[in-house]
């Protein structure tokens, strides 16, 4: 039944959910953020605006906007913090804090309401009305974010009945708890729904940057971290190297495109192999390959490159033998001027014979 498929498939994503590290859900959270940011912000501009509209029922049922008109509109001193916060803040937690206490001042402007307007019956309908916009903030929030929500929600009331005294508090709790369980419900299951949307967005971001025949890196991860300047503030030491197989051109034409293409696929499988993960190891142009050596000066780096390009020339489970000419330079934090240095240092190693490492 297809019931059963559904409850089936929420079940796997949760699984998928428990997999991920304290890393992995911040960055999880920060994309549903940033997702739904949006919609809620539009949602909530229109919905504290509207909710100073409520004067009209207000007259309807008192025949003067009189004694409401200032708790109503109280809530709009708060809403220009919130927008002058939105305007400057980017951060999570400071559009989330800011986010909830928008909220949490239109609760306290209805309880004020309530005890302005003198009809007290009115404050369960009031009160769930509320829910709509807890459904809406839950978008850019966590679950726990919401459920804490709630719990100063039912306090808020709670506290507030000391002052109020509401003839039909057992009613207005009775309502209060079903609709705030269904809302937090609600986003449990939306929370795993948009987790399908976040592994679908890092599978098309890898795949934006993956090279397909090789699976290393291609240019457009280069470009990303040269546009985002990723390397400048970087402390450690950081060397660039440029490989080029030797004589590839004649490889195809010896052995066939098809096991230039497995000799290409090798080389980038070994590269992967034998450099560290924060290493990048990118695949440049047709067969010249680039990799970033992080925290690694450049005499280690000549080391490794000269390792590599021995273990390649003696290499047994290659598709064929075949040798490479390396290029090493410093990162000087200029990127092009260090992908000219290595382009230089590739030049000199080809010209010197080939099959060689050579520093510039
Ligand atoms: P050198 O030692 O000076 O680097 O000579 P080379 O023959 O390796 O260099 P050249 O630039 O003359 O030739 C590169 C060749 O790489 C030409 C091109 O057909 C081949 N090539 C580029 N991309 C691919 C690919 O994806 N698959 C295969 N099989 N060949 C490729
Ligand atoms: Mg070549
Ligand atoms: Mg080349």
């Amino acid at each position: 039944m297809r019931i059963f498929a559904n409850v089936k498939t929420s079940i796997n994503r949760y699984k998928d959910y428990r997999t991920m590290t304290k890393d992995d859900l911040a960055d999880f959270y920060q994309s549903k953020c940033d997702y739904y940011q949006e919609y809620v912000w539009v949602c909530l501009v229109v919905g504290t605006i509207l909710s100073a509209f409520y004067v009209v029922p207000d007259y309807l049922i008192n025949g003067t906007i009189m004694p409401t008109l200032i708790p109503r509109i109280s809530v709009l001193g708060i809403f220009v913090m919130f927008l002058i916060i939105l305007h400057f803040y980017n951060s999570r937690i400071v559009i989330l804090t800011a986010d909830f206490l928008l909220v949490h001042s239109l609760v306290i402007a209805t309880i004020w309401t309530v005890y302005s307007l003198g009809v007290k019956k009115l404050a369960g309908e009031f009160f769930i009305i509320m829910n709509l916009i807890f459904l809406i903030v839950g978008f850019v929030a966590r679950v726990r974010g919401i459920i804490i929500s709630y719990a100063f929600f039912i306090l808020e009331i709670i506290i507030s009945h000391f002052i109020i005294h509401y003839e039909n508090l057992s009613t207005i709790m009775i309502l209060a708890v079903p609709c705030s369980l269904a809302v937090i419900f609600s986003h449990c299951l939306w929370t795993l729904v948009y987790l399908d949307h976040y592994r679908l967005q890092q599978k098309l971001e890898l795949a934006m940057i993956t090279d397909p025949l090789t699976q290393v890196y291609n240019r457009h991860l280069l470009e990303k971290i040269v546009t985002k300047n990723a390397l400048i503030n970087m402390e450690e030491p950081i060397a660039i190297a440029m490989l080029d197989i030797d004589n590839f051109k004649k490889l195809n034409d010896d052995h066939g495109h098809y096991t230039g293409d497995l000799t290409l696929l090798y080389m980038g499988q070994k590269l992967s192999k034998e450099t560290h993960s924060d290493d990048y190891v990118i695949r440049f142009g047709g067969e010249e390959f680039i990799v970033i050596f992080r925290k690694c000066d450049i005499n280690n780096a000549c080391a490794r490159m000269e390792q590599f390009r021995q273990d390649i020339e003696k290499a047994e489970d290659s598709p064929v033998p075949f040798t490479i000419s390396v290029g090493v330079s410093k990162y000087t934090g200029d990127f092009s001027k260090t992908i000219q240095n290595v382009n230089n240092a590739l030049t000199k190693a080809k010209n010197s014979g080939r099959n060689s490492v050579v520093v510039v």
